[in-house]
């Protein structure tokens, strides 16, 4: 099976258990365009139902970690870190994000927060390396390496349609998971090894490049892990997993898995397909027509804590307030 529809078949399943979970995440520190990870399951603390009343969407860290609280106005120049234009771009996004209100006083931009921001509504945060066919690991290996030393995530799993061997286990980091996935069974996911705990809590090692015996590496921070991990779990709930389009050709249909409803199947193909990257004029089987209409977020309401209207109002008074 490919591996973008194996990846949306088993985030379908994964999102089952509860959880929040998204797709193709960044996890590096200190490396530009980084370690990817798959595949994320971020489990939901104390205080998720106060972070899912905030907003839908993905809340800045800039303005999560600037010095601007819930009663007070502040200068937007002096509660954000950086230049003036940085500073104003945060506070913006953070507004369109229904995190901030913006206001003027003495002709300067001011800033405070709709509501406090509950640092405790994410707990465990899980890491999910697709690869269905282990007989092309492509940088597998290198992948695990990474979150093994790195330790951001609580745990990390390898997911695969093969049969794993011992060989397999003995190339992968021992605190690495490994799951054996088979849709057509009524319980798909078959722990083949467990995965150790990884520690989130200590200073941990980003491997930035291996060429050869030489390995480049950078030392990450206790405080740089939490402030990158709040990171990942806000981009997980704004953007989940149904990042994908939908084919603008007569052969697509809405496919389903696990309850979830709205993945782009191909009835030429009968298979999940990406749209991105398959379909179009060089596809024997294209028909132009127009996409199939499905409402992604109607989807993940029904099926998870997700709320897609929250503080729609009072983000509709604030522009009211303003205009
Ligand atoms: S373009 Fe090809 S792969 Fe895409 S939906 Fe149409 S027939 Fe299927």
């Amino acid at each position: 099976m490919r591996e973008f529809a194996f990846e949306l078949r088993l985030c379908a399943h994964l999102e089952r258990a509860g959880g929040v979970v998204a797709r193709q995440l960044g996890s590096s520190v200190h490396g530009v365009g980084g370690r990817i990870v798959d595949a994320v399951v971020v489990e939901p603390g104390p205080a998720f139902d106060e972070r899912a009343d905030l907003t839908p969407h993905e809340i800045p860290t800039e303005a999560i970690e600037a010095d601007v609280g819930v009663g007070r106005w502040r200068r937007v120049t002096d509660a954000i870190d950086g230049p003036p234009e940085r500073a104003h771009a945060v506070a913006e996004r953070a507004e369109e994000a229904g995190f901030f209100e913006l206001g003027r006083e003495n002709g300067q931009r001011v800033a405070r927060q709709v509501a406090r921001y509950p640092d405790d509504w994410f707990g465990r945060v899980r890491g999910i390396e697709n690869k269905p066919d282990l007989g092309t690991p492509g940088d597998l290996e290198s992948q695990l390496r990474f979150d093994a030393a790195l330790g951001l995530l609580d745990e990390a799993v390898l997911a695969t349609e093969s049969y794993v061997t011992r060989a397999h286990l003995n190339r992968i980091p021992p605190e690495i998971g490994v799951w054996r996935v088979d849709f057509d069974s009524e319980d798909p996911i078959e722990v083949v090894r467990e995965p150790e705990a990884l520690d989130p809590e200590d200073w941990g090692v980003e491997i930035l490049d291996e060429a050869g015996l030489k390995t480049d590496i950078a030392v990450c921070s206790r405080a740089e892990k939490r402030a990158k991990r709040r990171r990942m779990a806000e981009r997980a709930y704004g953007k989940g997993w149904r990042t994908y389009t939908q084919p603008a050709c007569e052969r697509a249909e809405s496919g389903a898995e696990a309850g979830a409803g709205g993945l782009p199947y191909c009835a030429f193909k009968n298979r999940l397909v990406d749209a991105a990257s398959e379909c179009g004029p060089e596809c024997s089987g294209y028909e132009p027509g127009d996409p199939v209409e499905v409402d992604l977020d109607s989807e993940r309401a029904t099926r998870t804590p997700w709320k897609p209207d929250a503080g729609a109002r009072r983000r509709q008074s604030g522009l009211d307030k303003w205009s």
